[in-house]
């Protein structure tokens, strides 16, 4: 019988890393040797498992993308030194001169950044959807559209988009979709089983959820993932065997660590949902959220991320990071440790209100990454700042 999932993330070694140690060994190696002159022709003639060279792949780098695989029911990947170099990779290996990209308006800053400071120097035309609005997805697609490329949970807005719905509309125009499952971990959902064709991340964040290192790492078909790999193969984004290695151990806590952070998250989201301070809150376990329904439909847990818009707008998102006394300030999210973040007076602090309006980013939108902390103090904190806003 095949092993779930959450056990495969735990115990998947590959055949180099099935040694003696019960804990994996660490590869630490840019390179691998061979017997003879016959064995290293067979392995160039790609008739063997072999590895050649770290950059096109490392027992270490192996372990962390077949633990990816199974964690997200894929037919393969490849593992990345960013989550931005998964990103790009996916786009610049699939993409060509005259094709079109869809994706949904609320994204990640620096891949807003690829797709319209980027793309269009290779020729490769964009447009965007309002998260929001389901319905205009399907007119967006345009005959040389070939890739949709879509978050959600949305950055820092928690919007829901229904993958399934946008997995259909995919199929039916013969597009790739693409879906960065970051913020959700496959912990969370699953996007290929609801029909998505590549799911991307930032091993930084919640994969990782220590903080420690940068990784990326793009899943699923095995068609496109071929494409994929020998672009990064002859490029060079690869992850580091060490990123990898540290990457496979902090999978073997993914299921624990989520489940205590979106317990935590829910703790806090409710109860601050009515507080005076706050105009709205959003948690996609909360019946309050504006797409709850979808949530419930494509979403196993809410995640770690809670959002609230301040009363106070701008004034009052300054004073309340400056009052926090144990909540981190940092522009990291997914980690043991509370972080809290004001995007209108920092990440997007050089957008003019008018475009930060347009990506859902109000003057007083507060995003807290719930940690590990006991709940208590996490609250406390969040409840003694509130107070001086
Ligand atoms: C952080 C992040 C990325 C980029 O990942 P890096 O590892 O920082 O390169 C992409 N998408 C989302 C949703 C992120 O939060």
């Amino acid at each position: 019988m095949e092993q779930h999932p959450i056990t495969q993330a735990i115990r998947i070694r590959t055949e180099q890393t099935k040694e003696m140690e019960h804990s994996s060994p660490l590869y630490l190696t840019s390179s691998f040797t061979y017997e003879d002159a016959e064995e290293m022709r067979a392995t160039f003639a790609d008739q063997t498992d072999n590895n050649i060279y770290t950059r096109f792949s490392n027992p270490s780098v192996q372990e962390f993308i077949d633990r990816m695989v199974a964690l997200e029911g894929a037919e393969a990947g490849f593992a990345t030194a960013s989550g931005m170099s998964a990103v790009f990779a996916s786009f610049m290996a699939l993409l060509k001169s005259g094709d079109h990209l869809l994706a949904c308006n609320a994204i990640f800053g620096s891949t807003h950044t690829v797709i319209t400071k980027y793309l269009p120097k290779y020729g490769i035309e964009y447009s965007y959807v309002d998260a929001d609005k389901p319905e205009e997805w399907e007119a967006a697609i345009r005959p040389n559209t070939k890739m949709i490329y879509m978050e959600t949970p949305t950055n820092p807005g928690l919007d829901i988009i229904d993958i399934e719905l946008v997995a259909n509309l995919a199929k039916k125009h013969n597009v790739i979709l693409n879906v960065d499952n970051c913020f959700a971990t496959p912990i969370g959902q699953r996007p290929i089983e609801l029909g998505a064709d590549l799911v991307v991340h930032s091993a930084t964040k919640w994969l990782d959820g220590q903080g420690r290192v940068l990784g990326g790492v793009v899943v699923g078909n095995k068609d496109l993932i071929k494409d994929i790999y020998l672009f990064c193969r002859s490029t060079g984004p690869s992850m580091s065997p060490f990123n990898a290695w540290v990457l496979s151990r902090s999978l073997e806590t993914l299921d624990v660590r989520m489940e205590r952070h979106a317990k935590n998250a829910l703790f806090i989201a409710k109860a601050l949902e009515n507080n005076n301070k706050i105009s709205w809150l959003k948690y996609p376990e909360l019946p309050g959220h504006p797409q709850y329904a979808i949530a419930r439909k494509q979403m196993k847990s809410g995640g770690g991320i809670v959002c609230f818009e301040l009363k106070g707008g701008l004034e009052a998102g300054r004073n309340f990071l400056n009052n926090l006394k144990m909540l981190t300030l940092t522009a990291n999210l997914g980690d043991t440790r509370s972080i809290a973040s004001h995007p209108a007076s920092t990440t997007h602090a050089k957008l003019t209100e008018e475009e930060r309006l347009a990506v859902n980013i109000t003057p007083g939108l507060i995003r807290i990454s719930v940690g590990l902390e006991h709940h208590d103090d996490i609250l406390n904190d969040i409840l003694q700042a509130l107070e001086k806003c």
